[in-house]
């Protein structure tokens, strides 16, 4: 279901472009910027979509298109590509020879992959009535590519319209930026990312909504984190930490030792016990405010039995364990001596 319709919850964004479409007047340049995974690459092809489809869907008949299911808010269609004429499909199956797509080639946009896009542009459009260049992560241009890129952006070639995604304006450089119409792109609202989990992964509402809490808005973390088993990994970290108070300082330790070897996870751990505590914490005063949902008869039985301190406490500790880590702190001791902390009762 490509188009601004598979969007969740960019309502502004696909107003002003929309806008943008129907006034006739498209500006040369526009930079969406936003955190990873709210859908800026998908409106910047909808919207290439949208201007070169040859059956535009306009006006509140937008919504009666077979390919937009009824319930769907009436103001994301009042324009909508068909997704089914030539251009559509071409655009859809990355077929399309005047759609041209730039990705960092790593850590980096380099000066070559910029060069390679300005020579196609010099040429006139292939087929279509306006070209795109749309450069995904543009906060990775290096300074070469991103001079190189000013000198055609100055002097724009016709028929053709960039977009450039990045996380923040302030990546990119200044002279880029003004020459750019800038539209944000906002973290997805809670109980939009919480529904659209529910709906596209069958999950239940209170696992939707703790996998929503912790994916800070943003649609692809929420996606891999579902994909991933997140809530699974979740649940054994949360019973391994309700279970240290009981343990043995070698069982203690062996924790620690499991954490240790997987250290791009580790962080993820460390927010899911800070949000563990929290929400025993918050239970108490607010209980309808917890994150972890699905697991609320667990979070009152601990909250009958701990103390605002102790807790409080042990999530100063994991934060300390945090900033240790990253200024390079030796791993296994700072984990050893966290879940020591972590041990004693409530
Ligand atoms: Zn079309």
């Amino acid at each position: 279901m490509p188009g601004f319709v598979s969007l969740v919850d960019q309502k502004r964004p696909v107003r002003l472009l929309t806008a943008a479409l129907s006034s006739g007047n498209l500006p040369h340049a526009f930079l969406f910027t936003g955190i990873e995974g709210i859908g800026k690459k998908t409106a910047a092809m909808a919207f290439a979509m949208a201007c070169n489809c040859f059956n535009l869907q306009k006006g509140p008949q937008a919504k009666q298109s077979d390919s937009i299911p009824a319930s769907v808010p009436a103001e994301f269609s009042q324009i909508e590509p068909c997704g089914r004429c030539r251009s559509c499909k071409k655009i859809i199956s990355g077929n399309h020879p005047d759609i041209i797509l730039v990705t960092p080639a790593g850590a980096m946009i380099k000066v070559d992959q910029i060069r390679a896009l300005c020579s196609k542009l010099v040429l006139k459009p292939y087929e279509a009535s306006k070209r795109f260049a749309i450069i995904i992560g543009a906060q990775k241009l290096n300074p070469e590519a991103g001079n190189t890129l000013l000198k055609t952006l100055e002097e724009p070639p016709e028929h053709t319209v960039f977009i450039l995604t990045a996380l923040q304006a302030s990546d990119i450089l200044p002279t880029i930026v003004s020459r750019c119409q800038q539209i944000r792109f906002n973290p997805i609202p809670l109980n939009s990312l919480q529904t659209y989990i529910e709906n596209a992964y069958g999950l239940d509402p209170a696992e939707a909504s703790a996998i929503a809490s912790m994916a800070g808005g943003s649609i692809t973390c929420a996606e891999s984190m579902t994909k991933s088993n997140w809530i699974d990994k979740r649940d054994w970290i949360i019973e391994e930490v309700e279970a240290l108070p009981s343990r043995s300082i070698n069982l203690c330790l062996a924790f620690s030792e499991a954490l240790s070897k997987n250290r791009e996870w580790l962080f993820t751990a460390f927010e899911i016990i800070k949000n563990w505590l929290r929400d025993i914490v918050v239970y108490k005063y607010i209980p309808e405010k917890i994150i972890n949902k699905d697991l609320t008869e667990q979070i009152k039985a601990s909250s009958k039995k701990a103390t605002v301190n102790s807790l409080i406490l042990k999530i100063k500790a994991i934060e300390k364990a945090e900033r240790d880590i990253k200024s390079n702190s030796n791993l296994r001791l700072t984990l050893d001596s966290l879940m020591i902390t972590l041990s004693k009762g409530y």
